[in-house]
């Protein structure tokens, strides 16, 4: 399939869901961009945008303007809850200006791809619309603003909706959905003075975080008993007071929490997917590999597929749909893998379990090609040639 002149609806509105619609149109495509979210904005806590996700953004030439806004991190120190480091991993070189990690705030990223989205003339936007039925012939149905139900023909549809994917339950993709039983607390405070960066390990699980922005992003797990009986109450004082005791740094940046609401709680669910496209629907981000949160991979990967769907796409051919699962779908796997082992890893609260694994990570860390080899692994491409590849058929554009 040749994408140019082609009409494609994008299902889902969400960082991938925006960056596939704006890859696809830099090809040649005509796009329809259907979100649920009537107002899509300022939703979220903090996202880790990593070499892969920056990559593609900086061919979109919107790299430059989040650099500005957001916190750069050249690596990621892992340390118990006293403080002593488990793990120093440092981000591979990928040539220049791909050397760094980029903590943003999320509704930062969101507002430049919906204002590079909102002004792309080849896409049509249709906020406030629920998507009800997608099929493999690339029909789409949907509620509108007026709640009237509204049909497209799309010659191909991506599904970018998410863990709870439409698209995903109008074909046959053999996916599977695993809740992981793990659960993180994620919210942003005021300020960037509370020298929060990198994470703990400690017995109620991970608590981390990195100064974005003029505040501080942080994160922390919420499935150790106590924690999630606090969030089920809606007890941000018992919730402090828990981690505080487990993690007495932590105290600084909850108390400056406002009240409950300014808590984001997700339960972490798992998907895989035996295929990821099926006739004329295909998947990408959450909708085709949702993951645990913990090598910061999800919004990246989803962009990352953007990336490679509009590029296997521009290079036309019967295989195309193909040969973008097979590029992607071996490599999110290994990443989705990683990031159970790691949540797992984690989330041990024995006190001999963590003596044990603490021993055996930082002895691991010193075998520095390992861990950087496990960093390469983690961006699934090679950001410098993602983003050559990207470059030149938008500078045509
Ligand atoms: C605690 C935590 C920390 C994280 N930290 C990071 C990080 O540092 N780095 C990172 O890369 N990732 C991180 N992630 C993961 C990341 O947030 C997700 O992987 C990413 O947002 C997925 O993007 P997406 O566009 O695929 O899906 P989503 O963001 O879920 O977007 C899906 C969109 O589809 C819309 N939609 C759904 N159904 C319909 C329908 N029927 N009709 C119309 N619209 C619909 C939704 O409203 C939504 O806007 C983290 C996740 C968690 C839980």
């Amino acid at each position: 399939m040749a994408i140019h002149d082609r009409h494609v609806a994008v299902v889902g509105g969400g960082i991938g869901g925006l960056a596939a619609a704006l890859l696809l149109a830099a090809s040649g495509a005509r796009i329809t961009l259907i979100e649920r979210v009537p107002e899509p904005g300022e939703a979220g806590a903090g996202l880790l945008l990593q070499p892969n996700g920056l990559a593609v953004l900086d061919a979109l030439s919107l790299a430059e303007s989040l650099e500005r806004q957001g916190h750069r991190l050249t690596g990621a120190v892992v340390r118990t809850a006293t403080g002593r480091p488990i793990v120093n991993a440092t981000l591979p070189h990928f040539g220049p200006g791909q050397d760094h990690a980029l903590a943003v705030r999320r509704g930062t990223l969101y507002a430049s791809l919906l204002h590079a989205v909102r002004a792309d003339p080849a896409i049509d936007t249709r906020f406030g619309c629920q998507v009800s039925t997608a099929r493999t012939d690339g029909t789409v149905e949907y509620r509108d603003r007026d709640d009237l139900t509204r049909t497209i023909e799309a010659e191909l549809v991506v599904g970018a909706d998410g863990t709870q994917s439409i698209v995903r339950a109008g074909g046959d993709f053999g996916a599977v959905a695993r809740d992981t039983g793990t659960t993180y607390v994620r919210g942003i405070v005021d300020g960037d003075d509370l020298g929060l960066e990198g994470e703990y390990w400690t017995p109620l699980g991970l608590f981390g975080g990195a100064p974005i922005g003029g505040g501080t992003y942080f994160y922390a797990a919420a499935h150790a008993p106590a924690v999630a009986e606090a969030l089920a109450r809606r007890d941000l004082a018992t919730f402090r007071r828990h981690w505080a005791d487990a993690l007495p740094p932590s105290a600084a940046v909850l108390d400056r929490v406002p009240g409950f609401d300014a808590l984001l709680v997700n339960a972490v669910t798992r998907i895989d997917c035996a295929r990821w496209a099926d006739g004329r629907l295909v998947l990408l981000g959450d909708a085709a590999h949702a993951m645990a949160p913990t090598l910061g991979q999800g919004a990246n990967s989803a962009i990352v597929d953007a990336a490679v769907l509009s590029i296997e796409l521009a290079a036309g051919g019967p295989g195309a749909l193909r040969r973008y699962e097979d590029r992607r779908r071996p490599r999110v796997r290994k990443v989705q893998d990683a990031a159970d082992r790691l949540a797992r890893l984690s989330a041990i609260t024995s006190p001999a379990g963590r003596a044990v694994r603490d021993r055996g990570l930082h002895l691991l860390d010193r075998l520095r090609p390992l861990t950087a080899h496990q960093a390469r692994i983690a961006q699934q491409e090679d950001p410098r040639l993602l983003r050559d590849a990207l470059v030149r058929p938008l500078e045509r554009t």
